[in-house]
């Protein structure tokens, strides 16, 4: 479920998910591309030349993909204000980097929300309400705690917790 917060806006953003993630070809992909290097379909105002013809040309994976809002957040980071990944190799790295981060970030939130779907015990609803807390989605983040985060304990602890939730989402599909 998107997160009216933080919208993908592509508008906003400078292609992202289409320069960082590799591509493998496939039925998802018309191409090969190493993460880093922009698809060859990315235009200079970093809007894609074959959007309103992915699924024919190859790119369904395209369609599918959501950053969950990453890709705007990161290019409105105060440190790449007026910058692009396109300036120099230092700066891509910073922002793919960020990037891969941060989507991690929304992607946990979003579990987190799924989960209090289910059926939890008090023991576990708290769990998650104090979890959720911990994130803290709409933090001003930035490259340094975004790189902080990945290597940190609440990204480890969201993890186990929605592995232990096994049992709920069984019950809540019975
Ligand atoms: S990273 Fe997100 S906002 Fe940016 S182009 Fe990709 S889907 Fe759109």
């Amino acid at each position: 479920m998107p997160d009216s917060r933080h919208p993908s806006d592509c508008s906003r953003c400078q292609g992202l998910c289409c320069v960082y993630p590799a591509f493998d070809t496939s039925e998802m992909f018309g191409l090969d591309k190493p993460s880093g290097e922009a698809c060859p379909h990315l235009g200079n105002s970093y809007r894609c030349t074959i959007h309103a013809r992915l699924g024919p040309s190859g790119f369904r994976g395209c369609e599918l993909y959501d950053c969950l809002g990453a890709g705007p957040r990161i290019i409105a980071l105060p440190e790449f204000a007026g910058r692009s990944w396109r300036d120099d190799a230092p700066t891509a790295t910073a922002m793919f980097s960020a990037f891969r981060a941060l989507k991690q970030v929304h992607e946990l939130a979003e579990f987190l929300v799924t989960a209090g779907k289910l059926p939890l015990s008090t023991e576990q609803r708290n769990q998650a309400a104090a979890l959720t807390a911990e994130l803290d989605l709409d933090r001003d983040w930035s490259g340094q705690t975004l790189d902080a985060f990945e290597r940190s304990g609440p990204a480890l602890r969201i993890r186990a917790f929605l592995v232990s939730l096994r049992d709920a989402a069984t019950r809540a599909h019975e």
